[in-house]
């Protein structure tokens, strides 16, 4: 296994599977960014033969001896890539946050691995790109994201063609029920108080603006290859109903579980097969209630924006993505309000010179400019 962001919420989790997996798995790689501290501790449970540290200042406070007897380090996203390609690595979990998770899994990719995808971005940023890019390597990608897992399980009940709709899931965040006026003045600490999921801190955002639901409509929308008008949302506040897929007959087939992203990540680890893991599991005996309810476009207009961008495809999935992660950094930062990420986005998405079957690189350039263009933003 080569884990990509090993640091984080689900590369901390993807530990916990193979650790469980009783020597079924083994780490040949673990990557982070710049924490160093906490991948070196890592290094020493895992016993990896690299360690990838990509910034390069951090990299260089790291004392040789503090690696374990076998592994080697690695400095920068190059060596990454090149590492990501060895022989040796069978999966890639890719779990780097943002559009910095794009090269890596690009990557794996090219070079036919199996890719355990968490990052969202890669697709959301070039979902065409990368689907013909791994139908011609022959890579198979596996969702982690846990909406997209549960559709991948529950599309194994019947024809693709036979399928009417997906219904993405979504918890609706700590803000489902605040009323509109008051949601432009909510604190990141307010924003950052997930109801059901314990996630990094870009994705809780996400998930507080409903972001992470368009982001998902996009993913899914190549993932699947599903027009963007077969794809719905549906709130869902107890996060155990993981996503529908509906059948032309009118069955609906969803996958339930205990809210708990290691699921997800070893079925992405152990396709085709099941085995039993460190998740946790439902205990039948203790009632439980499930709600459902449309999503409250005009509260949450992110929601639209999935749609848009997922309906246009082209550049607009890269453009939303950049100018999003722009404006949480922002709104992080105290530099921009709740409800202007969203504003911010549409007003990005609206003006970018659209292409519709674009380059890697010029997705790329799109990404820069998309992020500017919300660092000069000052409202509306
Ligand atoms: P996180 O912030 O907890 O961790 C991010 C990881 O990426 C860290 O290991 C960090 O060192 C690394 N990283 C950041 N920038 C990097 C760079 N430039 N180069 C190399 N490594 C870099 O994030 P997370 O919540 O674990 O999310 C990771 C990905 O998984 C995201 O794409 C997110 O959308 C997706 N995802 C997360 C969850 C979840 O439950 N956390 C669920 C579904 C999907
Ligand atoms: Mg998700």
């Amino acid at each position: 296994m080569a884990v990509l962001g090993s640091t984080g919420s689900i590369g901390r989790s993807t530990l916990d599977v193979i650790e469980a997996s009783a020597g079924r798995f083994s780490t040949w790689l673990l990557a982070a960014h710049r924490s160093t501290t906490a991948l070196l501790e890592q290094a020493q449970r895992m016993r990896p033969a690299w360690v990838v540290i990509v910034d390069e200042q951090a990299a260089a406070e790291v004392a040789p001896q503090s690696l374990p007897p076998g592994t080697r380090l690695a400095v920068g996203p190059e060596a990454l890539d090149d590492l990501v390609r060895d022989p040796a690595v069978d999966r890639v979990v890719s779990a780097i946050v943002g559009a910095a998770g794009l090269r890596s899994t690009w990557a794996a990719v090219e070079a036919g691995k199996t890719v355990a995808l968490a990052n969202k971005e890669t697709l959301v940023m070039a979902g065409p790109l990368v689907m013909a890019l791994a139908a011609r390597s022959g890579a198979t990608i596996l969702p982690v994201d846990s909406e997209h897992s549960a559709v991948h399980q529950a599309l194994c009940s019947g024809r693709y063609a036979d399928v009417r709709r997906i219904v993405l899931t979504a918890s609706g965040g700590p803000f489902r029920t605040k009323p509109r006026e008051s949601l432009a003045t909510v604190t990141p600490t307010e924003a950052l108080a997930h109801p059901t999921w314990s996630m990094g801190p870009k994705i809780t955002i996400d998930s507080a603006t409903m972001m992470n639901k368009a982001l998902e409509i996009i993913e899914a929308r190549w993932l699947f290859d599903m027009p963007a008008e077969k794809i719905a949302v549906l709130v869902h506040p107890q996060s155990i109903v993981h996503s529908l897929v509906e059948f032309i007959d009118g069955s609906v087939i969803a996958q339930l579980s205990p809210p708990d992203m290691r699921l997800p990540i070893q079925y992405a680890l152990t396709h085709p097969e099941r085995t039993d893991g460190p998740a946790r599991k439902f205990d039948f005996m203790r009632s439980m209630t499930l709600e459902f309810e449309p999503p409250d476009v005009e509260r949450f207009p992110a929601v639209r924006l999935g749609h848009q961008a997922a309906t246009r495809g082209g550049t607009a999935g890269a453009v939303l993505n950049a100018a999003n992660e722009a404006a949480v950094g922002r709104f992080l930062a105290g530099g921009l309000r709740f409800t202007d990420i969203a504003e911010s986005c549409t007003r990005v998405l609206d003006r970018h010179p659209f292409k519709a079957e674009p380059t890697l690189d010029e997705i790329l350039v799109l990404d820069a400019w998309a992020r500017q263009e919300v660092a000069k933003w000052s409202g509306v």
